[in-house]
């Protein structure tokens, strides 16, 4: 890191303080996130750690040479059993197209995919080999085909979300079950009946619970101690204390995540998110009413400490902010090579202060419509560090909303419905609605494909 690189500090979850980040190889900063488990499309919420952990990741690479950063995917959950069978379709199928969706969805907002995105289904073997040496260790215990972890032998356990053992037993909301020691203890492997997925093991066919997955990806991909754990609060207790124990029991010399970052939750119209309330909205539903960049712009309006709340009106806001800073940077290309100004990379270096960044960006943007074109270079390259600013100006205000493949598939089958019954209005209308989108469709001999403008 060069002398004139701010020092970054970041708020640890563990020690409840803000502190400098020291990396453990400067070389290569490691960086694991729990990624999604893949039963239905990502909400907004889901989106709003998925921002944080790529303005974290791409502030890394800012400072450092090198960033290996992991994020799992989640594919065998009891979640996913259930949907798959109501859907009336195969797990693959439904894991498959959640897949899709969730990588369709973050690449609109502007998130960078991780380096390595490793499937739990993938990484059985390297569960069992951890449940083996968990239960030769003594943390973990065999019971009725199941394989649990023994919290009382882990006496660290409930110190990184801050949980006395009363708080742990009713934060777990814990199910009494008869093959459990202490109510407390949580499942590493559970049998599985014949039509649901399952694999061989020591303790008989099987699945494994959700916490061991992220111990065996994380050591198998970043080692016994890695730089930097993260995700939403509501993964703090119980999968991240879980993940921590399991870890930390296996591998006593290593110290598992050196650094734990949470973002705060997100609120709808001041409410929590919820299908019962009618205020849950998926990615896509925002994207249908936004341009992405405004709701990436929107989730950056608070500090990733701070609770969140999302309102149409802060999503128009978003909107104006962005037509402010393409009317300022103009002309100026957007994959300049200009330093990222001192004070947006000072903010950002204090603990992600997205608010104090755009609050200098707003400055700067002052002075580029005052004429100054330095200003200007600058504030696209604050821009381009945020995932901000990428397009011209000139394709900012011709942009209308995203429009998602899906859709657009769905309109080019309408489309070509509409011309073989030769209602070419229906079909020009559509074109043209489309264009007016940024979405450019082309007719060729093998049918029509799209592109964006
Ligand atoms: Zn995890």
């Amino acid at each position: 890191m060069p002398d004139s690189m701010p020092q970054l500090t970041l708020h640890d979850s563990r020690s409840r303080k803000t502190v400098p980040f020291a990396p453990l190889d400067p070389g290569n900063v490691r960086v694991y996130y729990c990624g999604p488990t893949v039963y239905d499309l990502a909400h907004i919420g889901n989106l709003r750690a998925m921002v944080t952990a790529d303005i974290l990741v791409r502030l890394l690479r800012h400072l450092y040479p090198r960033v290996t950063y992991v994020r799992n995917i989640t594919d065998v959950d009891d979640k996913i059993n259930t949907r798959a069978r109501a859907n009336g379709e195969t797990i693959d199928s439904l894991t498959a197209r959640t897949i899709r969706d969730f990588h369709e969805d973050l690449d609109a907002v502007g998130i960078l995919p991780p380096d390595i995105e490793p499937r739990a289904t993938h990484h059985i073997a390297e569960m069992l080999t951890l449940i083996g040496q968990l239960i030769d260790s003594g943390h973990a215990y065999e019971a009725q085909g199941h394989v649990l972890f023994a919290v009382s032998r882990f006496p660290a356990y409930g110190a990184l979300s801050g949980r006395s053992p009363e708080d742990l037993l009713a934060g777990a909301r814990v199910e009494v079950a008869p093959y459990k020691r202490d109510p407390g203890d949580f499942v590493l492997w559970k049998p599985s009946a014949p039509d649901l997925p399952g694999w061989e093991s020591p303790w008989g066919r099987g699945r494994p619970g959700w916490h061991i997955e992220c111990s065996a990806m994380s050591h198998r991909y970043l080692g016994e101690s890695f730089d930097i754990h993260g995700g939403g609060s509501d993964l703090l207790f119980p999968h991240h204390e879980n993940e921590l124990a399991q870890s930390q029991c296996c591998f006593p010399h290593g110290r598992f995540a050196n650094h734990w970052v949470h973002n705060a939750m997100l609120l709808v119209n001041g409410e929590k998110m919820s299908k019962s309330l009618g205020n849950f909205l998926t990615v896509r539903d925002a994207l249908s009413v936004s341009p992405a960049e405004a709701l990436r712009l929107l989730l950056l309006h608070a500090q990733y400490r701070s609770v969140l709340n999302f309102t149409l009106a802060g999503l128009e806001d978003a909107k104006q902010t962005l037509n402010r800073f393409y009317r300022a940077v103009g002309d100026t290309p957007p994959d300049g090579t200009v330093p990222v100004p001192a004070p947006v990379l000072a903010a950002l270096c204090d603990d992600l202060n997205t608010p104090r960044a755009l609050a200098e960006m707003h400055a700067l943007a002052d002075r580029a419509l005052a004429g100054d074109r330095d200003a200007a270079l600058g504030l696209r390259a604050a821009g381009q560090l945020l995932g901000l600013l990428g397009q011209t100006e000139d394709a900012w205000f011709r942009a209308g909303t995203y429009v998602h493949p899906e859709t657009i598939e769905r309109l080019i089958v309408e489309r070509q419905d509409a011309r073989k019954s030769r209602d070419f209005a229906r079909a020009d209308a559509i074109r043209e609605s489309l264009a007016k989108d940024g979405i450019v469709l082309e007719d060729g001999p093998s049918g029509t494909t799209w592109r964006r403008a």
